[in-house]
């Protein structure tokens, strides 16, 4: 909910309010399995600390995005992906966008398509 302050399901995985399969943790960051994959491997890396949307992050603190990236690769070090993986932002209600706690989709695995809807 874009404009809403209140807690998403994200600070709750944090928390350990609910549980989640997780891959890795850093001071930082956080990334556990996404619950409905959509590769073989699907992880997402979130911040521990709560922006909306990636655009809001990288102009509050570009450092804590580059963590989520260094997580992302970390992640798929450790998941093996070594012929390489994707990182999606979805950004927004037309991406798809449905928790305002920015994350990044780690996905590989297999041959991704390219883009597609
Ligand atoms: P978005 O659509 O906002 O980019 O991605 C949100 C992601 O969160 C979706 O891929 C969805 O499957 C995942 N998700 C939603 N609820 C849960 C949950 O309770 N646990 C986990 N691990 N992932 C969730």
């Amino acid at each position: 909910e874009p404009g809403d302050s209140s807690e998403t399901l994200f600070e709750r995985v944090i928390a350990r309010e609910i549980p989640a399969d997780i891959v890795h943790e850093t001071a930082t960051t956080l990334a556990f399995r996404d619950i409905s994959p959509q590769a073989v491997t699907h992880v997402l890396v979130v911040p521990k600390t709560r922006y909306r949307t990636v655009a809001e992050l990288a102009a509050a603190d570009p450092a804590l995005l580059a963590d989520m990236v260094d997580t992302a690769a970390k992640v798929a070090e450790l998941e093996g992906l070594g012929n390489g993986y994707r990182l999606v932002f979805n950004t927004g209600a037309d991406a798809g966008q449905t928790v305002f706690h920015v994350h990044a989709h780690v996905l590989g695995g297999e041959q991704l398509g390219h883009f597609g809807r």
